[in-house]
């Protein structure tokens, strides 16, 4: 299976301090969680819409919609990644505590493509090793 279109989701309290750089660095650097994808693979970021996420399930509707009247690529084609500051414990916060709801919306929508994590921050993963973060 070929993906044409990466859709990023995240957190919407992190989006308050965080302009999302180093996840759209990875991208397109196709690095981290991005390796899989190629030069002409195209991407988009959207929030969460706020806790509890069920605000995202009509931000997808809206993507779909726009996805079917500009584009020739399928849903099916679409990869969902929920972002890092979404699934881990990290320098932000600790992990998103509604994240199996929001992939229940993302796969209730017609995605099933659905990838945890982005962006790896080296200086997470160390402190993670060393037990000060939690692991998921
Ligand atoms: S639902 Fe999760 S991802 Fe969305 S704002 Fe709340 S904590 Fe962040």
């Amino acid at each position: 299976m070929s993906y044409d279109y990466v859709l990023i989701v995240q957190c919407d309290l992190v989006q308050r301090r965080c302009s999302g750089f180093a996840c759209t660095n990875s991208f397109y650097q196709k690095a981290d969680f991005f390796k899989e994808y190629d030069e002409n693979t195209k991407y988009i970021a959207i929030g969460c819409g706020g806790c509890c996420g069920k605000g995202l399930s009509a931000k997808l509707e809206h993507f779909n919609n726009k996805l079917l009247k500009k584009t020739d690529i399928k849903r099916e084609n679409v990869a969902v990644h929920l972002s890092s500051c979404m699934v881990t414990d990290n320098y932000h916060s600790d992990r998103c505590p509604h994240v199996d709801y929001i992939k229940d919306i993302i796969r209730k929508r017609g995605f099933t493509k659905v990838v945890d994590g982005t962006y790896i921050s080296q200086n997470a993963a160390k402190k993670r090793a060393l037990g000060n973060y939690k692991k998921y």
